[in-house]
């Protein structure tokens, strides 16, 4: 059984101009202890894809179908109180602001120390104003729940933690207020952990320590982790697995080392086409033209099809299943479920059209 199973996923927001399918006929699986990254670009439904694994989607969205599953129990099935205690508790996740998730009028350590009591046996957590809070937490230093925020803002690697902990949030600088989301994040010792575009603000050498010690906290704490990015250099710097999501789909899933060695669908080729490179001159950018389509009411079976240099007739006519297509999938000797990608010209010869 897979720590997270997302079935046939369909989340839709109605508009006046028509429904927006952001999410539609979503799979996913992630399996305990792995990195899988979830890549697209803007408007691709990535986002909205963990919103409503999170739970978090706000109306008028609403969920038209499909079962998400933690541990093989339906997410769906349980009233919002139990979803709320799973928000946080066996799911978290890390936005790409932390300035919006954190609270400017507690200080840091205050903050993870409450996230530790609202999921872990060390107190009961009370809604109470701010100003109050800060007065209880703040005359309970010795408390449980405020050495395991220490022990966390030094996992995240802040310097001089028990003095920073007393920090408020505009004190860090913006690496330092990602680590201490991440931390507060993995307070609750979750079992999953939603990183949205974690690193997307932050400079290239923060980015590159903030992965690194993803991957670290992933070994340390055990926990799954899926990572939501535009960006396929992150992917490929901490991913096991990806995901390629274009307008709403998942289009291509694979190995991190196969998707790049051997990318098939032509979205997943225009992407890593675009993307620069160390080893390549930046002339030898090929962006993909055009944009990702309105996702209201869209009227062509496979949705990459206008930008597709590879589109024919049929692919506005015949939706595109998903079909293996590693190696040993084109030679037509087995199948190879681990790399597949939706595409009509694509998979053994008697598959494609
Ligand atoms: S089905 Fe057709 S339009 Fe869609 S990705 Fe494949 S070749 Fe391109």
């Amino acid at each position: 059984m897979s720590l997270l199973e997302v079935q046939n996923l369909h989340t839709r927001f109605p508009t006046p101009r028509g429904t927006v399918d952001a999410v539609n006929e979503v799979d996913l699986r992630i399996e305990s202890g792995e990195i899988v990254g979830l890549v697209g670009e803007s408007g691709s439904g990535k986002s909205v894809l963990a919103d409503t694994i999170m739970g978090i989607v706000e109306e008028p969205g609403e969920i038209a179908g499909g079962d998400i599953r933690l541990h093989g129990d339906s997410l769906l099935d349980l009233p919002e109180s139990e979803r709320r205690k799973i928000r946080g508790g066996s799911i978290s996740m890390v936005f790409q602001d932390p300035m919006n998730s954190l609270n400017p009028t507690l200080t840091v350590g205050e903050q993870i120390a409450e996230m530790v009591r609202l999921h872990q046996p060390v107190g009961e957590s009370i809604r109470l104003p701010a100003e109050l809070k800060r007065k209880l937490i703040g005359s309970a230093k010795n408390s449980e729940a405020w050495r395991k925020a220490i022990e966390m803002l030094e996992s995240v690697e802040i310097p001089e933690p028990e003095s920073r902990a007393t920090d408020f949030p505009h004190e860090f600088s913006g690496g330092m207020r990602q680590r201490a989301m991440i931390a507060m994040a993995l307070a609750a010792e979750p079992d999953l952990l939603i990183c949205d575009e974690p690193t997307t603000a932050l400079d290239v050498t923060i980015q590159a320590q903030i992965l690194d010690e993803l991957r670290d906290l992933k070994d340390a704490f055990d926990t799954a982790i899926l990572l939501i990015t535009h960006d396929l250099a992150v992917v490929a710097e901490v991913c096991d697995r990806v995901n390629v999501m274009y307008a709403g789909q998942i289009v291509e899933r694979a190995e991190t080392n196969e998707l790049f060695r051997n990318p098939q669908h032509p979205y997943t080729q225009g992407l890593i086409a675009s993307t620069p490179r160390l080893d390549a001159p930046t002339e030898a950018l090929q962006p993909i033209e055009g944009n990702v389509p309105d996702l209201i009411d869209i009227q062509f079976a496979c949705h990459f099809a206008p930008r597709c240099p590879e589109a024919t007739r049929e692919c506005y006519e015949i939706k595109p299943d998903f079909r293996p297509v590693g190696e040993s999938a084109e030679n037509g000797t087995q199948t190879d479920e681990n790399h597949v990608a939706a595409c009509l010209r694509r998979g053994s010869q008697e598959e494609r059209i």
